[in-house]
């Protein structure tokens, strides 16, 4: 018969799997149970919308199935099954073919990671098997396929009969090696504790040939062994379970096999409401952020069902974009369960879920933030700079949800500080919050800029994301102290102002000359009162910053945005008197020195030099 071949990425993955040193081979089974609960679900919900079709409920189950001589494992399900076509397009294909090419470029090469980064899960059987055969037969169809492959070299469809609608995966297990007795996946004791450990609350029973022992009839001492259907699964679902009956690791192996994620959750948040509006809900913060998740790919929502019964798979009107990153479900008696997509958008129970559960996000991240700091370290340096976006987007509609979430890296604690933690310890003569923007907290360290705002004590705030600025200008103030960067004109530190004042004066015409020598490269060149040990900065007058500028000027629709750059001068530099001397008796001096401080004060605002070359030739002058 005609092998067909994989879609390339998929083949690239199977190979992975059929290598793989990963060592959590039993995850397979997971992945294929969470299969079949997922037909059955789509299954149980047609029936239940779809008054042609009349199941009860004991017909919904999964079955596990070892054969110790054959070497085979099955794993049948009673789901809504597949045609010909699902076989070919949902097991030859990768659907999320797009970020596996993604991590493929990123050099995976065991396989843990990609397990680790979307679950494989149907050839997750690969680790396990030689031989993986599919049977099935899809609702509403009379013929039933066989979908067979022994790996990467392809694999074949043909037609088959099966009596029932649903999907049997038949795995031929592999010989043992060194390392894997995989023929562990065939004993009953192992298979029940996988099961038991991932799967506990799949909703459907998964059912198990268990052998027993009993006294033989009539007997007084004999024993004999027998066998019987036994259900694993404790089946409750855990959002139905009282949370004082529930541990930690309940929680973790839900978020597993629900492959919300792959990493442990950071913290889960499990809601029950019975008011006016019912409903459970289990939540979870994810430690790891999702590869694509600051990407256009990357899908938030939560999944909804209704009493029960899974009606979408990532309901996005649940969550508001600034906590995107939450995973987990919630589950209404009072949703119905025809209810379309159009529906639900304007359904008012929807929205006082969401209402209701959007705060209780924001509390239980503000008591992670009291409470377990280091915890929260971990999810902001994750997740922070989509509440910064959150700040920033909807014209700031949301700020003051977010603000006290917000961390800065702070120039004193060293460490990321809440605005609050910054206000608590403001000197009284401070007037404002200053920040100081840059590449790095090494560089912004560097800069000459913050040397006054430093000198008085006074705290700076670190942004080194392109958001941080932008946030925090939607932001304007914070408990009525407002925002100022370090290079901002009117810093609000008085002392030396008169002095400056003076000088500016004084030096009037060097100034002039310097800004005819710069011509519209700068708005002005002034006297620094900033500045104690550096001879010159770069600084901006107006709302866009050089930060911004940069930020603006890098994006795709560039529309060529630039700052009022001023140059400041430290006129209690030695560079200075120099600068006073070129000025009276050297004309050409002064311009040479004033294009050098110019390029110089780029350079350590990370700007680029406009004519690199003359600027080396410049110093050459300067030295020779
Ligand atoms: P995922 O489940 O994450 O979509 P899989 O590779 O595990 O990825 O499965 C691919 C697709 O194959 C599923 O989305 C589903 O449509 C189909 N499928 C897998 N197993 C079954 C099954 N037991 N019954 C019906 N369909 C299945």
């Amino acid at each position: 018969m005609e092998k067909k071949q994989f879609q390339a990425e998929s083949k690239r993955l199977l190979d992975m799997m059929i290598h793989s040193i990963y060592t959590q081979k039993e995850v397979f089974l997971r992945e294929l149970i969470s299969n079949a609960s997922d037909a059955i679900d789509k299954i149980y919900y047609k029936a239940l919308t779809d008054d042609s079709l009349s199941f009860n409920q004991d017909d919904y189950y999964i079955k596990v199935v070892a054969d110790k001589e054959k070497r085979l494992l099955k794993i049948i399900d009673t789901g809504i099954g597949m045609t010909k076509e699902d076989l070919e397009n949902n097991l030859g294909v990768i659907a999320k073919s797009g970020s596996l090419a993604f991590k493929a470029e990123n050099e995976i090469k065991d396989g843990h990671d990609i397990i680790g980064q979307f679950g494989v899960g149907f050839y997750a059987a690969f680790m396990v098997a030689d031989v993986v055969t599919v049977i099935s037969k899809a609702l509403g169809s009379d013929e039933a396929y066989k979908w067979e492959s022994e790996g990467a070299e392809g694999y074949t469809i043909e037609p088959t009969t099966k009596n029932e609608v649903g999907t049997e995966i038949i795995l031929k297990i592999k010989e043992n090696t060194e390392e894997e007795s995989y023929e562990d996946y065939l004993e009953e004791y192992r298979l029940k504790s996988i099961i038991k450990k991932y799967s506990d609350f799949i909703r459907y029973p998964i059912k198990m040939e268990v052998t027993k022992n009993r006294k033989k009839e009539g007997s007084e001492d004999e024993y004999e062994d027998y066998v019987e259907e036994e259900t694993i699964n404790s089946m409750v679902p855990i959002w139905r379970k009282n949370k004082s009956e529930l541990t930690e690791e309940d929680y973790e192996s839900f978020y597993n096999e629900k492959r919300y994620g792959f990493d442990k959750p950071l913290k889960h948040i499990h809601i029950s409401v019975d008011g006016t509006i019912r409903y459970n809900s289990i939540l979870y913060i994810p430690e790891n952020i999702p590869f694509d998740y600051y990407s256009k790919e990357y899908e938030k929502g939560l999944e909804l069902y209704s009493s029960g019964v899974l009606i979408m798979n990532k309901c996005a009107d649940l969550l508001p974009d600034y906590f995107g990153f939450v995973k987990g479900m919630v589950d209404s008696e009072d949703l119905s369960l025809n209810i379309s997509r159009e529906m639900l958008q304007h359904d008012r129970q929807l929205k006082l879920i969401a209402k209701n559960i959007t705060k209780k996000i924001k509390s239980e991240l503000q008591s992670l933030l009291k409470n377990e700091r280091e915890k929260y370290e971990t999810f902001y340096n994750s997740f922070g700079r989509q509440l910064k976006f959150g700040v920033y987007s909807d014209f700031g509609m949301n700020k003051e949800t977010l603000q006290d979430l917000l961390m800065f890296y702070s120039s004193k604690e060293k460490k990321l500080v809440t605005l609050d933690e910054y206000i608590s310890r403001m000197p009284e003569d401070q007037k404002y919050i200053y920040y100081a923007t840059g590449e790095s907290i090494e560089r912004i360290e560097k800069l000459p800029q913050t040397e006054l705002v430093a000198d008085k004590g006074y705290e700076i705030l670190y942004f080194t994301e392109d958001i941080d600025e932008f946030a925090i200008k939607m932001l304007v103030n914070y408990k009525e102290k407002e925002f100022k960067s370090v290079s901002s004109g009117d810093l609000g530190i008085e002392e030396n102002e008169k002095d400056t004042d003076v000088k500016d004066e004084e030096n009037k015409e060097l100034f002039a000359e310097m800004k005819t020598i710069l011509a519209d490269k700068v708005k002005d060149v002034r006297v620094s009162k900033r500045l104690k040990s550096h001879p010159v900065c770069l600084t901006a007058d107006g709302e866009v910053t050089i930060e911004m500028e940069k930020i603006l000027n890098a994006m795709p629709d560039n529309q060529n945005v630039k700052a009022d750059k001023v140059l400041e001068i430290n006129p209690n530099h030695e560079v200075f008197e120099s600068l006073k001397k070129a000025f009276e008796n050297d004309k050409e001096k002064l311009s040479l020195y004033t294009n050098l401080l110019y390029n110089q004060a780029l350079l350590i605002e990370g700007l680029p030099i406009h004519d690199p070359v003359e600027f080396t030739n410049d110093i050459c002058k300067v030295m020779v």
